[in-house]
Order: C-alpha cells, then structure tokens, then sequence
C-alpha cells in the first residue's frame, strides 16, 4: 500500500485530530493545519465550556484507534434524560437498557486530548495559527495565512477539508468547481451557553449521570454535567419573536423568563444575569452538500462535508463514524480515487440522514418529551423491543446506540415503526390497553 508524506489535514478541531491519527496510523505523514492558536496553551475557547454527548458510534471511531480508554477519563456517562416539567414534576426517560449511556464531554477537554494523542504519533505535525485561504485544485496546493499576514503554499498528495461548518475548503471548492451543489439551512432557533455552578461540597447540583432537559414547547433549556461538579447549559430560543433572544434585552427580562419558565433551574444559576449577557447567542445551521470529493485526490470529511442541527447529539459523532468508514474503504483499496470514491458514496446518504434526523428530534425534545402519547409511545417500544429485539429496535437505539446500523437505515425503519406506532396510539384506550396482548399482537400483525 503506497504511502505518502504529503497529506494535509485542514482543521484541527474534532475530526481533523481524530482523522490524523487513523491516517498516521496507515504510515502516511500528515501534516494538520490549524486556524486558531493551539488552545492548549490557555486562552478564551479553551476555558469556555460546551459540552457534547459521545455515543455509540463515536467511542468506536476512537477505539479504532485505541484511544477509547484515553477519552472515556474525561466523560461522563449519563442513563436517561431528566424531563423538568412546567408543572414542577421530574419524570426519568430511561435511554435503552440500564448500561445503555450516552457520555457528557466537554469540548475543548476533548479536542484538547484528541491533538495530544494526535502529536504523539511520529508522523503528525500540528501547525496552529494557519488559515487556509486560497485551495489550487489542480495542483493540490493550499495557501496557509499566519497572524502576520504571511501566506504559505502547501503541496499536498491528498487534501481533507475537515476545517468545520463554515468550511474554508469547501467554500474554495464551491467557487472554483461546476456543479456543486450546496444547501444551508438555518432554523429559527439559536442557542446561548450557561451554567449551573459545582455545590459547596464539590458534588453536582442535580442528578449526576443524566442529561436534563426543561421542555417548554417553543423553547428548552438543557443541562449536561462536567467532571469538576458542574453541569453546562444550553438555552434552546428562537432567535427573534415575542419570546425570543431578541427579546429578552435587559436584566429584569432574562430573570423573569427563568424565574418563569425553569423556577428549579433558576435556584442554582447565581450567574444566570451575567452569563446570559457576556456568552454569545448563536445560529444553528444545517449544511448538504455534494460533491464531497473533487480530483479524486481532495474530499470534505466531518461538519464541513455535512453540518447538522445538534439535537441528536450526532454531529461530532458522524465525524468520527466517517473516519471510520474511510479508514475501512484504505484497508480495501487503499488511499485512492476508489477509496475516495466509495467514501461519498457510502457517506452522503447517511449524512443526509442523520441531517433529517436531528431536525425531527428538534421538534421531539423540544415539544414531544413532555407530551402524554410520546411517553406512552416510549413505553410500548420499550416493551416491543426488549421481547423481540431482532422485530423493533427504537430509533433512538438504532441512531445512539447502533453502529452497525447506518443512519440512512435507521432513518428508513425508523419512519415505518412510527407509522405503526402512530396507528397504535389511535386504539381505543390505549393509555389503559397499552400493555395488552391484544396491543402486543397488533404490532406485531402491522409489522408483517
Ligand atoms: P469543528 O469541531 O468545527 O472543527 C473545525 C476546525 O477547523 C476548528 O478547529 C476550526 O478552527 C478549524 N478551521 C476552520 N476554518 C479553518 C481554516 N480556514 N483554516 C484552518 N482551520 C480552520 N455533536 C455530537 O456528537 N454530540 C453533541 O452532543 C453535540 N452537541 C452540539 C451542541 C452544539 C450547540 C453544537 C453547535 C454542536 C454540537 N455537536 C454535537 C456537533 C459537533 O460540535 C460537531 O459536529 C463537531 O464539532 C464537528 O467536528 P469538526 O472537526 O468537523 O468541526
């Protein structure tokens, strides 16, 4: 299998850090391209905190390449999803089976990490401060700007443009190639980080290992915990609107929509005023885009190749699931125009699937959790699935804890279980019958 010296990562963010050790680990000497400076060494993107959920697919995109172990230091599993309902009322949503987590992680804790062990293979250099500008897709050449305006040209074998949603690479490539296709799609919510601060005791405020969320129709707030006792928290708004960011413009406002609309949440936010008005509001946008692959010698890898809404906790996930899927596709044929090639191919459908998906969980975490026949539905498929596991398999399952399904699978079978389900829920007393033999083998007859 040839190897090369000259494969060049842009970004080194989540995926382009993961994606340089699978490739260093082929024998190929990669040299990765940073546009920030390295947040290692301190600095305000390394001290704020965004979490992430890790799940299924993305532990084993890093146990591939043995670093599984190395992660899960810094993670915290989380069993369920905390319902906080407007009533006052917490119900638990378990997420699948009792050793069934998904994993809270803090972003810069991670990508942190993910550059150490990125360094320390011999033939990754990270180079931070560099922003790719210009892309000759013929020559495969790239230009590199540092902080005092002096630009670099880099000869390349093979390129990977793994530099994010608002992707540089990708932009060069659109300008400077026929018939590409390019969707962006914003929805009208945005999102603000938050906190709730660790307890005098150095113990969490709320229930450790759960992802808690605070559903309110149009809106919710979310909380995933941090390893020194805290937990970050996302405010899910719409952007403009009578209740919206935009609204909410001075101090008596953002206490009031609290005080409100999370009364328990705002207990134990003492600096709820001041991150609200210090951290950024930001958009939330999704990203298709086709080709992902140009001269057979450059393709689009993580955010950059398909940004998604992240209410589905998959995007980070998807990114590492791709450097799993083109690590195989090398073992095959090698580096490659074929391996490239059957990358998208196989790629695409799924990162358009997984795209749809976390839309439509959009919708569920934010107006469905709370609802009456969602819970319900929650309790047949648990029922269904657990008897006949080979027959249903929840969506949430198949996405979070599944990979050997592909999404565009899961998407696919997800949407025939819902219409089943969606049948189902129209029975006659179904809130009394639900556990019924009669239930049971109504399922099973719209199955067949
Ligand atoms: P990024 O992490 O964005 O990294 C891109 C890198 O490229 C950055 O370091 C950037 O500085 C660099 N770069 C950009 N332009 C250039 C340039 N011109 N030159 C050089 N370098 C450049 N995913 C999950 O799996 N689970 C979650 O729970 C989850 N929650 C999320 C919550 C929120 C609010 C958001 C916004 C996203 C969430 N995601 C989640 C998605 C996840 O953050 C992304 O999918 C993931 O970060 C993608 O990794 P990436 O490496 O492709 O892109």
């Amino acid at each position: 299998m040839t190897r090369y010296n000259k494969i060049t990562v842009v970004g080194a963010g989540l995926v382009g850090s993961l994606l340089s050790i699978y490739l260093a680990k082929k024998g190929h000497k990669v040299s990765v391209f940073e546009k920030r400076s390295d947040m290692r060494k301190g600095g305000a993107i390394a001290g704020r905190s965004i979490n992430l959920a890790l799940s299924d697919r993305g532990w084993r995109g890093l146990a591939r390449v043995g670093i599984a172990d190395d992660i899960k230091k810094i993670a915290i599993p989380m069993y369920g999803r905390y319902i906080h309902l407007a009533n006052g009322t917490i119900d638990y949503q378990p997420y699948g089976t009792a050793e069934q987590a998904i994993y809270s992680v803090s972003r810069s804790s991670i990508n942190m990490r993910l550059m150490d062990l990125a360094e320390a293979q011999p033939n990754v250099q990270l180079h931070f401060d560099k922003t790719c500008t210009n892309i000759d897709k013929k020559n495969t050449t790239l230009n590199f700007t540092n902080l005092n305006g002096i630009t670099e040209t880099v000869a390349s074998d093979f390129i990977f443009g793994a530099d994010g949603a608002y992707s540089a690479v990708r932009t060069q490539l659109q300008l400077h190639s026929d018939r590409f296709n390019y969707n962006q799609y914003y929805i009208d919510c945005g999102y603000k980080e938050l906190c709730i601060p660790v307890k005098a005791d150095g113990t969490h405020m709320l229930e450790k290992n759960a992802l808690h969320i605070w559903p309110r129709g149009q809106f919710m707030l979310i909380a995933l915990p941090n390893i020194d006792g805290s937990f970050t928290c996302t405010l899910f708004l719409q952007l403009d609107g009578n209740t919206s960011f935009d609204a909410l413009n001075s101090k008596e406002k953002i206490q009031t929509f609290f005080k409100t609309q999370f009364p328990d949440a705002f207990e134990i936010m003492p600096t709820l005023i001041h991150d609200f008005e210090t951290n950024p509001t930001s958009s939330l946008v999704t990203v298709k885009c086709t080709p992902w692959v140009f001269n057979n010698n450059i393709a689009l890898i993580g955010d950059a190749a398909h940004a998604i809404v992240p209410f589905y906790g998959q995007g980070m996930n998807c990114g590492f699931e791709d450097c799993v899927v083109l690590n195989e596709l090398i073992e095959k044929h090698g580096l490659n125009a074929a391996c490239l090639q059957e990358y998208e191919t196989l790629r695409k459908p799924d990162g358009d699937a997984i795209a749809d998906l976390a839309i439509a969980n959009f919708i569920e975490m934010r107006d469905k959790t709370a609802d009456k026949n969602f819970i319900l539905q929650k309790k047949i498929e648990a029922k269904i699935s657990t008897k006949y596991p080979k027959l249903w398999t929840p969506l949430y399952t198949m996405v979070t804890y599944s990979p050997e399904i592909r999404y565009s699978e899961a998407l696919q079978r997800g949407q025939k279980q819902q219409q089943i389900m969606d049948k189902i829920l129209m029975l006659d007393n179904i809130h009394q019958n639900w556990d019924s033999d009669l239930v049971e083998q109504k399922i099973l007859e719209f199955l067949n």
